[in-house]
């Protein structure tokens, strides 16, 4: 049978050589800077900023840079399936990820640069992505309009000369304070053939005359570089087109496949995190006679989670394969996206009953965690919109082979 889960020794070596950097260098200084919390966001900020930078120069003394990029751009040219592994072990502590340079949005981004960049354009925005002297952000939603439709977007850019000028307001822009440029989404087509080639996508260079940062806007969780821009009368070269004109919501699509499977690979190791810590507090909280791990109601949650992260495991792995093979993946890129998020979120709710009142507490990572899976339901890809998606594929599936078969991952089952 040519069904293997194994994964190659040298991956398997990667997988645990993350492992072993994640629980030796990272979740140390990650507690540490829990701990020295001074209670002052821009003190705070400082730490943190102090901390990537030396464990960034500590994952690449450890040949851990830059996972996901081939090696001619500095990286160790790993596809979907081996990128699972060493998400799961990276995503394990929150700045896993920022650590060895695979974080949002700037993996997207160096994908879609790869892909869509010309060469020049790759030396001026994608070599410094990677050499990790320089963020990004990638700008396409918007206030006034749903998100969820990337057809109604109103900025407007319009060509004079050899420019564009880009006139709109976006918020929600990830990385965007610090960001050396970013990737925004505008109109450029006023009647195109199909209604989603109105978009083009622009390289804007940062910070920029009419490009005004104008929040960091306050979440459930705090600030944390999502950010409203708003864009008046912004210049921009028009070699600094990315793509084609009215390729912009194509060049999101194909952006938005992988990043979404990346979000469920990290995720997947944050649901983890939240079992491993349900069952350690469980083994270790004596209530009515016996521990928690031996009452039946914690069982449950223990087990329900248990069975979730397995399901999210396989659909994680099967999405990954397809990409990585050039086989059709949006379905199974929907149905992960859909299920490891609610999985994320019911997991580390359950994860924090377990431990009570300290699950509440900011002594443990799982209330921050809580808050940040709250938006991975709706982000990348709202639950309601993805299950549309999934829908529709399984009722043209049967009306065309009068079975939904090729609708639940097409396997040979
Ligand atoms: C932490 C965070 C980071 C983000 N980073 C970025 C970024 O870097 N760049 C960027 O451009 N954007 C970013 N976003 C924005 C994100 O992509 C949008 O929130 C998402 O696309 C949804 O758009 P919206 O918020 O406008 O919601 P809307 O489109 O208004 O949707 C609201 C709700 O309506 C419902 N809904 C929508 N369509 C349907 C439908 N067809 N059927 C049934 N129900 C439906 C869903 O419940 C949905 O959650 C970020 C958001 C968050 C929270």
């Amino acid at each position: 049978m040519p069904i293997d889960f194994t994964f190659a020794p040298e991956v398997e070596e990667v997988r645990l050589r993350v492992r072993e950097f994640i629980d030796t260098e990272v979740r140390p200084a990650e507690e540490k800077l829990r701990a020295d919390r001074a209670g002052d966001a821009a003190a705070d900020r400082r730490a943190l900023i102090a901390m990537i930078v030396m464990t960034r120069q500590t994952a690449k003394d450890w040949g851990l840079w830059l996972p996901h990029m081939p090696p001619e751009w500095g990286g160790m040219g790993l596809g979907p399936t081996a990128m699972a592994a060493v998400s799961a072990e990276a995503a394990r502590t929150g700045m896993g990820p920022f650590v060895l340079n695979c974080q949002a949005p700037d993996e997207g981004n160096q994908h879609t640069l790869l892909h869509w960049a010309t060469e020049e354009q790759k030396e001026r925005y994608l070599r410094p992505l990677c050499e990790g002297t320089a963020r990004s952000c990638f700008a396409m939603t918007e206030p006034e309009v749903a998100g969820s439709d990337p057809t109604l977007i109103q900025t407007r850019a319009y060509q004079d000369g050899d420019e564009w000028v880009v006139n709109g307001h976006k918020w929600f822009i990830s990385g965007a304070r610090g960001a050396k440029f970013a990737i925004l989404i505008a109109r450029t087509e006023e009647d195109p053939d199909l209604p989603q080639a109105a978009n083009s996508a622009f390289l804007v260079d940062l910070p920029a005359e009419g490009w005004e940062v104008v929040r960091d806007i306050e979440t459930m969780s705090g600030s944390h570089n999502h950010c409203e821009i708003r864009i008046t009368d912004l210049r921009v070269p028009a070699t600094n087109m990315l793509g084609g004109r009215g390729q912009g919501h194509l060049l999101g699509q194909a952006r938005l496949g992988p990043a979404r499977l990346a979000h469920c690979m990290r995720w997947i190791a944050q649901c983890e995190t939240a079992l491993d810590m349900m069952v350690d507090r469980s083994l270790n909280r004596f209530a009515h006679g016996s521990l928690l791990a031996e009452k039946q109601g914690i069982q449950w949650l223990i087990a329900d989670s248990t069975m979730e992260l397995y399901q999210a495991k396989l659909m994680v792995l099967h999405a990954a394969y397809k990409l990585e093979n050039g086989l059709p993946f949006k379905t199974e890129v929907s149905m992960a996206k859909h299920f490891v998020a609610n999985t994320l979120w019911r997991t580390v709710d359950r994860a924090i009953q377990v431990h009570g009142a300290l699950g509440y507490s900011s002594d443990t990572p799982l209330a921050d965690m809580l808050k940040q899976a709250r938006w991975s339901r709706f982000a990348d890809g709202a639950d309601e919109v993805h299950q549309m998606t999934i829908a529709r594929n399984a009722i043209a599936a049967y009306k065309d082979h009068g079975t939904t078969r090729t609708a639940t991952g097409d396997l040979p089952l």
